[in-house]
C-alpha cells in the first residue's frame, strides 16, 4: 500500500518488472508519490476532465492523476518493459487508464480522448520542447487542451514564462504567451528524481486562453519570431532582412526601432509586426 491508493510502493513496482532507468528514454523516475500527487493536483480539478499523458513510466503521475480523480487518463508510453506496470494501474481503476505503447510524436490522441482535455506530463526531455510546440502552434484557437502541466528541465522552463529584456527571452516565450498563460507552479531538485539528473526540474502549467492576447496570423508569426531569434543579437533590420526587402519601414509601420533586438520586444510588437508582414 503506498499512501494515496492500494497498490504497491513504485520501489516495488521497478523491480518486480525490471524497470531500469534508460538515458536514451529520457527516464527520470518521480517514486514519491505525494509528489506525484502534488504535481496532479496543480492540473486543477479533473474530475470532469480526460487526461492525456506522455511517458507514464512506472506509472506514478498515472496514479496521482487518477487519484485526483481524472475521469479517464489516456497514458502513452514508448518502452514496452512499462506496459505490465501500467496495466496492474488499470485493473486498480477500472474503465480509467487507457494505455498506449507508442511514440508520442506519432499518436493522434484526438481519437480516444473526449473534451474537455488536460495534458500533465513528466516528459522525456529528448521530445519534450518539440511536443510543447506542436501543443501551442496548431492553425486554429482555442486548441484540443484546456491546460498543460508539464514537467521540464528548469531551463526550459524560465524560458517558456521569461519576460522580454531577459536573456530566456525568446521563441518559446512569445508562442506560449501569446494564446496562454504561462506559470512555474513547483521546483523539483535533482534527487526528487530516480537516477538524478544533472539539473534542477520545474513543473510549468500553461492555460490556454479563449483566444490570442493580440490579432496575428500564427504561421506569420512564427516565421517572424524564429527568424528574429535565429540571430538574437543582431539589430532587427539585419535579423529579418530576408523576410521583406522594405523591412525597415515595415519595422517603423508596426511600431518598433529597426535598431533594437529581438530580446527587447514584447508579444504585442511581434504580434504587430506579423500582421504587417502578414
Ligand atoms: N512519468 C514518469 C515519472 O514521472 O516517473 C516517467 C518520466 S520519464 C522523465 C519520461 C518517460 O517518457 C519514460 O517513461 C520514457 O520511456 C517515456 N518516453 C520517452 N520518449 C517517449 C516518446 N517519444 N513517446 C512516449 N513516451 C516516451
Amino acid at each position: 500500500m503506498s499512501g494515496i491508493d492500494d497498490l504497491p510502493p513504485l520501489r516495488q513496482v521497478i523491480n518486480t518488472h525490471g524497470l531500469s532507468a534508460r538515458k536514451s528514454l529520457g527516464q527520470n523516475f518521480l517514486l514519491d508519490l505525494n509528489l506525484t500527487a502534488k504535481i496532479a493536483r496543480q492540473a486543477g480539478d479533473l474530475s470532469g476532465s480526460d487526461v492525456l499523458e506522455i511517458g507514464p513510466g512506472p506509472g506514478g503521475l498515472t496514479r496521482g492523476l487518477l487519484a485526483s480523480g481524472a475521469r479517464k487518463v489516456l497514458a502513452v508510453e514508448k518502452d514496452h518493459r512499462c506496459i505490465p506496470a501500467l496495466e496492474e494501474i488499470a485493473l486498480a481503476y477500472p474503465g480509467r487508464l487507457q494505455i498506449i505503447e507508442g511514440d508520442a510524436l506519432e499518436i493522434n490522441p484526438l481519437a480516444y480522448l473526449t473534451p474537455p482535455i488536460r495534458i500533465a506530463a513528466n516528459l522525456p526531455y529528448n521530445v519534450g520542447t518539440e511536443l510543447l510546440v506542436r501543443w501551442l502552434t496548431p492553425p486554429d484557437w482555442p486548441p484540443f487542451w484546456q491546460s498543460l502541466t508539464l514537467m521540464f528541465q528548469r531551463e526550459v522552463a524560465e524560458r517558456i514564462v521569461a519576460k522580454p529584456g531577459s536573456k530566456a527571452y525568446g521563441r518559446l516565450a512569445v508562442l506560449a504567451q501569446w494564446r496562454s498563460d504561462a506559470r512555474i507552479v513547483m521546483s523539483l531538485p535533482p534527487e526528487a528524481f530516480t537516477p538524478a539528473p544533472k539539473v534542477s526540474s520545474a513543473v510549468v502549467q500553461l492555460t490556454a486562453l479563449p483566444q490570442p492576447r493580440y490579432p496575428a496570423d500564427p504561421a506569420v508569426l512564427s516565421r517572424v519570431v524564429a527568424t528574429a531569434f535565429n540571430q538574437r543579437r543582431k539589430m532587427l533590420r539585419a535579423a529579418l532582412k530576408g523576410l521583406a526587402p522594405d523591412i525597415e519601414d515595415r519595422l517603423v509601420a508596426a511600431g518598433l526601432k529597426p535598431t533594437d533586438r529581438a530580446e527587447q520586444i514584447p508579444l504585442e510588437g511581434f504580434c504587430a509586426l506579423a500582421r504587417e508582414l502578414g
